[in-house]
């Protein structure tokens, strides 16, 4: 029962053939099985999924037709707040922190009827690659223990990948849904930014946060993200524009669309096995009468250092309010308030969060902003501007999504500049605002999940989708 999709898990209630209940319990069984030894959730939050099994149970016992999401048994990432259900965002200093109320995005999957089993594990506040930064404890890939699922979504990718959740909702802010879906082969969506509210999500860099889902199909992917797009009055960037069928839109045909493939996304760091899965998933769409056409994005190389600038720059400014005062860890006996602020700070962040919060300050402060801050946001025109141009040639973009497959836990902690220059791939879409799909497309000899990024025009995820479900019914 556990690796059903989400329209096999509503149907199986619906038809009565299980319950919504059972399959919940099925679900903790495998987490008490096999979580120990992955560790993909933090928080269990069975008493809140059982009381949600039950009311769509007592639906589909009185025959009435369910929700999209009815019954279906996901996960949550740890950044997204949970009314009544701690929500640490992977951090110390949030480790005794219970919310008074719902992500819209968390609100939406129940409003549908999804049951919540708890929250996942991640990189603490979603600063990280390899889900090693989590304060609590690293998440290991369920392809191959000994390696990473990816960050900072990794808690979310794994608990789909082994089947402890049908799927779960992630965030990106520079590649953490698309990076660890292609680590863990399975499918990872980063809408538009302001197709989905950010209200309630633990703000890492608020100009490039985005969540959206870790699923095991593209139409699983479709499905979570009609449940949680729109326009929320609660977060004024989430944008007023129409939300597609996106399931409906999935079965047009790509015969014709324009796939454009960009040379910069080719280049040195790409392993040769990626490259190889990569160009041979961009023929088989070739072959399914997609034309490929060659694009330009000149300034593909300037996105790492402008993404590390205006990411911690918003850091800094957003994780100034974990002061020890409202909410949070408070360090005891200080004696005066800023050894309190500054005790607080030193005992919750860890090692990670610390470097930011300095590297950000730095780049905003008096002598420095314009030489660092003001040239990242100029560049980060300029990156837009390059996808602007492309997408007046192509349809949609075809790239791997990290240059490697999953790498060893311990390989790259000790080394910040490495880990941050592999996430070359997936940062410019954050940067420029796009929507960007991950699908498995093949594996490496060590039987390693490959990824294939589509990405797409602002609010077109439809196009990216529509591809990627037609890759994967071909394959
Ligand atoms: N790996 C990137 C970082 O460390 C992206 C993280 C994310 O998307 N949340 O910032």
């Amino acid at each position: 029962m556990n690796s059903l999709t989400i329209d096999a898990a509503r149907s199986a209630i619906q038809e009565r053939r299980t319950t919504a209940a059972l399959l919940a319990e099925a679900f903790y069984d495998r987490i008490e099985k096999d979580d120990p030894q992955i560790g993909a959730y933090l928080t269990l939050s069975k008493e809140r999924a059982l009381a949600k099994a039950e009311e769509v149970d007592a639906l589909a016992a009185k025959g009435e037709k369910l929700p999209p999401l009815g019954g279906v048994p996901v996960a949550i990432k740890d950044v997204m707040v949970t009314r009544g259900v701690r929500s640490t965002a992977g951090s110390k200093i949030l480790g005794n922190y219970i919310p008074p109320y719902d992500c819209t995005a968390v609100a939406r999957m129940e409003a549908a009827g999804a049951v919540v089993l708890g929250k996942t594990n991640c990189d603490e506040f979603a600063m990280g690659s390899s889900n090693e930064n989590s304060a609590w404890r690293p998440v290991h890939n369920p392809r191959d223990l000994s390696r990473v699922p990816g960050g900072s979504s990794g808690g979310s990718a794994a608990a789909v990948a082994a089947d402890m959740a049908v799927a779960a909702l992630g965030s990106d802010t520079g590649g953490s849904i698309r990076q660890p879906a292609s680590f863990c082969g399975v499918v990872g969506l980063m809408p538009t930014y302001g197709r989905v509210s950010r209200y309630g999500l633990i703000a890492f860099a608020s100009s490039l946060d985005h969540i959206g889902p870790l699923t095991k199909t593209v139409k699983d992917a479709a499905l979570v993200l009609r449940t949680i797009a729109g326009r929320d009055p609660m977060d004024s960037t989430s944008a007023e524009v129409p939300v597609p069928d996106y399931v409906a839109e999935l079965e047009k045909p790509v015969r014709g669309l324009k796939l454009g493939v960009a040379k910069e996304y080719f280049g040195e760091g790409l392993d040769a096995e990626v490259r190889s899965s990569v160009e041979a998933a961009i023929q088989k769409l070739a072959s399914l009468g997609c034309e490929v056409v060659p694009v330009s994005l000149p300034h593909t190389a300037y996105a790492i250092p402008t993404y590390y600038i205006v990411a911690t720059a918003e850091a800094s400014a957003n994780l100034a309010r974990f002061d020890g005062v409202r909410y949070g860890h408070r360090a005891g006996d200080a004696r005066t308030l800023s050894e309190m602020y500054r005790r607080s700070r030193d005992e919750g962040f860890g090692a990670e969060v610390k470097r930011r919060i300095m590297l950000g300050t730095y780049a905003l402060s008096a002598g420095y902003y314009d030489a660092y801050y003001l040239k990242a946001q100029r560049v980060r025109t300029l990156l837009t501007r390059d996808f602007e141009e492309a997408f007046k040639k192509a349809d949609a973009i075809v790239t791997p999504t990290s240059p490697t497959a999953a790498f060893k836990l311990g390989d790259k902690v000790d080394d910040p500049l490495a880990m941050y220059l592999a996430d070359i791939y997936t940062v410019t879409a954050d940067l420029a605002g796009i929507p960007g799909i991950s699908i498995p497309c093949g594996q490496t000899r060590e039987k390693l999940p490959i990824g294939l990024q589509i990405l797409g025009r602002h609010f077109d995820e439809a196009t990216i989708l529509r591809v990627a479900h037609a890759y994967e019914q071909a394959s």
